[in-house]
């Protein structure tokens, strides 16, 4: 592929919810600009973009991956995005990188959650946006509808520029409300439409919609406003350049249709992405100036590749990257030998020299970098803003179902957290479990299969355990702890007496008030550690006891039977008989929780946070979005991720932390108790 000036670039994000035809579109693009031979089918599994043994087992893109081609001497670099909410940080990452989206959506579902999702972050980001309007061929389409519903639900003024001819089993082909012509595909005729005129019984219609389209493109363009608003007719030039600058201002939203399967409409997408998405650097003397900077390229995804290893994805803002070459990542400012520069198509790879600004490419094989850092020549200390990922919050436990594999696990998972930045790995130590934190169920599901298919660790998954704990309610004065075996050779004895009182601050304290040296002082040490190790397993149910003091007050000794063992063992002793008489209750970690969701939602949310015995703190405002602040107890929270998608079908996000300890209701307590009873019996 040959180096393309950044004016002769189009950086584009296909988006959508799942199953829209962002995979089946960006397959169609790739034919229709004759870089692939044959079109692939999602259903066939045999797509250029969806390659992975994980996304073609359940027909969904995971990754985004780059599909690069040329047409009409320009340069495309169209990344095909996941549309399953488990993986939006792959749209976020791609949202970082591009100029313009191309929204996909289904002419028979409409609008759906994930597409209003991703408009909502392209117009934070005053992203571009064409539309596509899919399965047009499909029985139920209805093109008049999905623009209506595309209306209602989301921002900008979006106006057809190609309305369909038939629909469903009918559909044969589009109208071009810029040149007034019917593009007419006959069934077989592959990516060439024959032109015509518009069929009589659409000339109504064309004329109301080119109405609609003229006012768009005036509204953006002083000198066409004033020449509409005399009563002038624009031409198709005049319209095109104002429809540009509306769909560049973030005002306007251009509608195409078709169908991505049968490659029908996918030629005028491909035009409008050219005239009508912003190139990367928006005049070419500026181009040329930024040519001449010194290096700098974001990386906006790392992954591994079963043919060439780990393969990390850049864009070129500044200068140049060259192949055989060494920079610097100056984010963890280490020096990195880059070998050959890829353009990505899917899964096909094609060797480069170099990428100029603007473009996007691959390198594999770098040793440090991962995803969101910046890539420098030697010197330039530049770093580019990262990426902004979101935190995953369902949790699951993890260990390896083969003793002895726990290493391996954990290089595998290092390995997994690298090229994933929406995944993370947390031991509890009050636990002791490895959880590993992912988006979403499915997500979870295929990091797991990955652990297992590439790096052969099978693990087993549970809940994670709740980090109960127990404390006490009243003091006890002086109870008695006392360890003799005085049979036979060498003895043991140790003795001592304790108080324990409840304390409010602080997980724990230890004080001696020994009088006349009942116990020596050489023993006190064994006597605290005693107590602390006792303190590790509470009586009632085996979890850590904490908000204690002990004190010890009184004691005796043998002066050659008395060790340091025996101490600690008295002390121990003295410890469990404390606790018992102390009314001992189980605390449960209750979690500071906020949670985002649209107003809608504000009904269930409430009621679902009630039943998990939750209590409300406030709620407030927050853009489009309302702030719910809550306290619920932790144990459960565990699949809260899971019941906030189920609840707002995606739309809500959540945060929660750890917010402190409190004393679990009696029926919490009893069943925790009666649960660490049975596990204790086997
Ligand atoms: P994605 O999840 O948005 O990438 O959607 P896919 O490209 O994977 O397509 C989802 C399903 O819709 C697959 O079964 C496709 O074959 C089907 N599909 C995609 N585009 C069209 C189309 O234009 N017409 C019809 N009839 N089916 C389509």
């Amino acid at each position: 592929m040959k180096a393309f000036d950044s004016y002769h670039i189009r950086n584009l994000a296909v988006v959508a919810h799942g199953g829209a035809g962002k995979t089946s579109l960006t397959e169609a693009l790739l034919f229709c600009a004759g870089a692939t031979k044959r079109l692939g089918k999602v259903d066939e599994g045999n797509t250029v973009t969806d390659y992975f043994p994980e996304e073609i087992k359940r027909k969904v893109t995971i990754h985004t991956v780059p599909a690069s081609f040329e047409w009409n001497n320009h340069k495309l670099n169209v990344l095909d995005t996941p549309g399953y909410s488990d993986f939006v940080g792959d749209v976020i990452a791609a949202l970082r990188v591009v100029e313009g989206l191309v929204f996909v959506v289904s002419a028979v579902a409409g609008v759906e959650v994930q597409t209003e999702v991703i408009w909502e972050m392209a117009d934070e980001r005053r992203l571009p946006i064409v539309a596509f309007i899919n399965k047009m061929d499909r029985e139920n389409a209805n093109f008049f509808n999905v623009l209506a519903n595309m209306r209602e639900r989301l921002s900008r003024d979006i106006v057809p520029v190609h309305i369909p001819i038939g629909e469903a089993g009918d559909f044969c082909g589009t109208i071009d409300l810029l040149t007034g012509k019917a593009l007419i595909y006959e069934p077989g005729s592959g990516s060439k439409p024959v032109e015509t005129s518009i069929p009589n019984d659409y000339a109504e219609q064309v004329s109301q919609y080119q109405e609609q389209l003229a006012e768009a493109a005036a509204e953006s363009d002083d000198d066409l406003l004033e020449k509409y608003l005399e009563g002038e007719r624009l031409s198709p030039d005049e319209l095109a350049l104002g429809l540009h600058k509306g769909v560049a201002q973030g005002k306007v939203v251009p509608v195409f249709c078709g169908s991505a399967l049968n490659n029908i409409g996918i030629g005028a997408l491909l035009q409008s992405i050219i005239d009508l998405l912003p190139p990367p650097i928006s005049s070419p003397e500026e181009a040329k100036s930024i040519a001449e900077k010194p290096l700098g390229a974001l990386t906006f995804k790392t992954l591994s590749d079963p043919y060439v290893g780990r393969l990390t994805f850049f864009k070129v803002i500044e200068g140049v990257m060259r192949s055989d070459s060494l920079v610097l990542n100056s984010n963890k400012q280490t020096e990195e030998k880059v070998g050959q520069i890829l353009v990505m198509q899917g899964k096909n790879q094609f060797p480069v020299d170099l990428l100029g600004p603007g473009d996007i490419g691959a390198v594999a094989k770098l040793q440090a970098t991962s995803t969101g850092e910046t890539l420098t020549s030697k010197g330039n200390q530049r770093v580019f803003e990262g990426i902004d990922f979101p935190e995953p919050n369902l949790a699951i436990a993890i260990k390896p179902k083969t003793k002895g594999d726990e290493d391996k696990l954990s290089n595998a998972l290092a390995k997994l957290l690298e090229e994933d930045n929406t995944l993370k790995v947390e031991k509890n130590l009050e636990t002791k479990e490895t959880l590993l934190l992912g988006m979403g169920e499915m997500h979870l599901d295929i990091t797991l299969e990955r652990l297992q298919r590439k790096f052969g660790v099978e693990v087993t998954q549970s809940s994670p355990k709740v980090p109960y704990r127990e404390t006490i309610r009243i003091p006890v004065k002086r109870v008695e702890g006392k360890h003799k075996k005085q049979t036979g050779g060498h003895g043991q004895y140790g003795h001592v007496f304790i108080d324990v009182e409840p304390l409010a601050d602080q997980e724990f304290a230890f004080e001696e008030t020994i009088f006349g040296g009942a116990v020596p002082k050489q023993y006190i040490p064994a006597v605290e550690k005693g107590i602390r190790e006792a303190l590790n397993e509470g009586i009632l149910a085996g979890y850590p006891v904490t908000n204690i003091k002990v004190t010890l007050v009184d004691g005796s000794y043998h002066p050659v039977d008395s060790s340091e063992m025996a101490f600690k063992i008295a002390a121990a002793l003295a410890l469990r008989k404390a606790l018992e008489q102390a009314k001992p209750v189980l605390l449960e970690p209750i979690a500071n929780v906020e949670i985002r969701v649209p107003e809608q939602f504000m009904g269930d949310i409430i009621g679902d946070l009630n039943s998990k015995r939750g209590r409300i703190l406030g709620m407030e405002p927050d853009g489009k979005m309302q702030l719910i602040r809550a306290q619920v107890p932790m144990a459960e929270m565990y699949r809260y991720a899971i019941d906030l998608k189920a609840i707002t079908q995606g739309r809500g996000q959540f945060h929660m932390e750890f917010g402190q300890y409190e004393e679990a209701p009696s029926n919490v307590a009893e069943k925790v108790i009666e649960e660490a009873r049975k596990a204790k019996q086997g």
